[in-house]
């Protein structure tokens, strides 16, 4: 009795593990940009409050995001306040991440970094050697993002999947396996 008890136990608790696991991986966690609201930015969410202003501003503070708009009540406004804001510091951290990955592993230079909105996908790199990236990739933690950009950047000297290409991105980021499973959806 004692032993089935303890089976049983032992197989629940694997169990409220494994729906544990399953949650955080298929849950889509909704970025509810409203007033006490959360938005992620480098892995981690971050308190966001709105307030009511004459000028429209976003701030990053210690303690999360601070919004001020003309009328808060109008979310639609709200979020694309905070998109071009993201978009913003999106093409800065990317660019400046792409300049300094490309002196520090002497790597050719895209000829061109456009921004956009993707689904399913983080990156992409043309043969004639511009780089899109996804604004959302700004969400994911920095190490994850260096990955994206240094994997894109390989690309740019080898425009295939190939054993060449991994070698060249191993070579100068032996983790970027454990980096690239860091990314969430
Ligand atoms: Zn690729």
């Amino acid at each position: 009795m004692r032993l089935i008890q303890a089976y049983v136990e032992e197989k629940l608790d694997w169990l409220r593990t494994a729906l544990q696991e399953m949650r955080s991986v298929t849950m889509p966690r909704t970025r509810a940009l409203v007033d006490q609201g959360e938005a992620r930015l480098f892995g981690e969410w971050h308190p966001v409050r709105v307030y009511q202003g004459r000028h429209q501003s976003v701030v990053l503070a210690e303690d999360g995001f601070y919004l001020t708009v003309v009328d808060p009540s109008d979310g639609k406004k709200v979020e694309r306040l905070f998109d071009r804001w993201m978009r913003g510091l999106a093409e800065r951290v990317f660019k400046e991440q792409l300049a300094a990955l490309s002196r520090q592993f002497k790597s050719p230079m895209p000829t061109s970094i456009t921004l956009r909105k993707m689904r399913g996908k983080w990156g992409s790199c043309s043969r004639d050697g511009q780089i899109t990236l996804s604004v959302g990739l700004l969400e994911q933690p920095r190490d994850a993002i260096e990955y994206v950009l240094w994997h894109e950047l390989c690309h740019l000297t080898h425009f295939d999947h190939s054993k060449a290409f991994y070698a060249l991105l191993a070579s100068q980021m032996p983790d970027w396996q454990a980096r690239k499973q860091r990314l969430e959806t």
